[in-house]
């Protein structure tokens, strides 16, 4: 068999897989998910030098325990560099997740989900790195990166170097399903936070003092709703979505509610619409807060804190990463689809750095589900068009 057409071990595929889903790792706590690469790598030949682990943890706080994982590959020839991708983190519905074969699928034995979000896209990988190493494939300088608390709002791949990476020309970032697509595009995120100021007074002696903020808040999320700024928004002016998804506040239920807490998020694929669309809803808690008043006319405020966590990417179809993918798939007999995601990826962060990135599948499904799974044959698809990319170099594509 030629060298350039060599395919990667499908026990070891597997075996990668297995111990990968079989190891904890929510967001932050990613340090043994990150030894088990490392180590896995270090036995299949990487040198010592090559593995650094970058100081995202310290950026992010939040108690993280490890940073980003770096493995660069010194380039067999002279060309530019490629960057591989995957997040080592997954959800909290994955917490205690046992992995099992089930016919041509890998699930979940219990109630959790699988946790294939993102430990398929980081198995691929590993495979491939280790099919490079271990037939001693030609290929360019490659740099592997394991992003820590993606999960959270990309926050591993927010804080990456675009030359602790080592400056790649492009990337490819493995974390989704159908092997054949091509994610081009992504959403861009806002989230917020609220803090809803009223005035507290007894409940039963004089409520008519009080400013409930559970109140301003009734009328904020209505004045969502009626200005069309809730869920799936459709205007004249672009596209998104909108949710608030954690309300906290309270203490008594004779007291009337002073402080409210609410933390929410609006997407957009348009940037200018996804700005229009936070302040529109800042708007209608300031509106609100005006509104409601106790029975001397004082009212209410609001603590608005807005955090961008991405910004929307479109990469142009005739970009050299989607042409050289789509190139690559063909030659292995898949049928590439350009599609966008509605979901924030880390290609977002990286190809905002100026390492244009693609997102492609590595055979999981139904992420963040209890029914998540990883369908076997799409997930050696993945492996094998990971070593495609990784030992063709990007030839013909990629100047030296
Ligand atoms: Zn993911």
């Amino acid at each position: 068999m030629n060298k350039r057409s060599s395919t990667i071990r499908k026990e070891l595929a597997l075996a990668n897989l297995m111990d990968l889903l079989k190891i904890g790792g929510l967001s932050g706590h990613e340090a043994a998910v990150a030894g088990y690469v490392a180590r896995s790598l270090r036995k299949a030949g990487a040198k010592k030098h090559w593995i650094t682990c970058d100081n995202a943890h310290k950026k992010i706080g939040c108690g993280f325990e490890a940073g980003n994982l770096i493995v660069k590959f010194p380039g067999t020839h002279r060309a530019a560099r490629l960057l591989f991708s995957a997040h080592l983190d997954t959800v909290p519905l994955c917490r205690g997740a046992v992995p099992i074969r089930r016919g041509h699928r890998i699930v979940a034995k219990g109630e959790t989900a699988l946790g294939g979000d993102n430990r398929a896209g980081v198995a691929c990988l590993l495979t491939a790195a280790q099919a490079l190493m271990q037939d001693d494939l030609p290929h360019p300088p490659l740099t592997f990166l394991f992003t820590v608390g993606e999960e959270l709002g990309l926050a591993g791949a927010r804080h990456v170097s675009a030359r602790a990476l080592g400056y790649p020309a492009m990337g490819f970032n493995f974390d989704g399903g159908n092997s054949g697509d091509i994610i081009v595009g992504a959403v861009g995120a806002d989230r917020w936070e609220i803090e809803v100021f009223g005035l507290s007074a007894h409940a039963g002696v004089c409520p008519e003092r009080g400013v409930s903020a559970a109140l301003i808040a009734g009328e904020a999320l209505s004045l969502m709703k009626k200005r069309s700024l809730w869920g799936k928004i459709k205007h004249q002016h672009g596209r998104g979505t909108s949710n608030i998804g954690i309300i906290r506040g309270g203490e008594a239920t004779n007291q009337v509610l002073d402080r409210l807490y609410l933390k929410g998020e609006s997407r957009s694929h348009d940037l200018k619409f996804l700005s229009t669309l936070t302040s529109r809803i800042e708007q209608c808690f300031v509106e609100a807060a005006h509104s409601v008043t106790n029975d001397q006319g004082k009212h209410g405020y609001i603590q608005f804190t807005l955090h961008r966590n991405y910004e929307p990417y479109r990469l142009d179809p005739t970009a050299p990463v989607v042409a050289y993918t789509a190139s690559v798939m063909r030659a292995l007999g898949f049928k590439p689809k350009m599609q966008i995601s509605d979901g924030g990826l880390d290609s977002s962060c990286l190809t905002a750095k100026g390492i244009p990135t693609v997102t492609l599948g590595s055979g999981n499904h139904m992420p963040h589900h209890p029914g998540e799974y990883i369908a076997v044959k799409e997930y050696l698809d993945a492996c094998n068009l990971a070593l495609a990319l990784a030992a063709s170099g990007g030839k013909g594509l990629c100047r030296a």
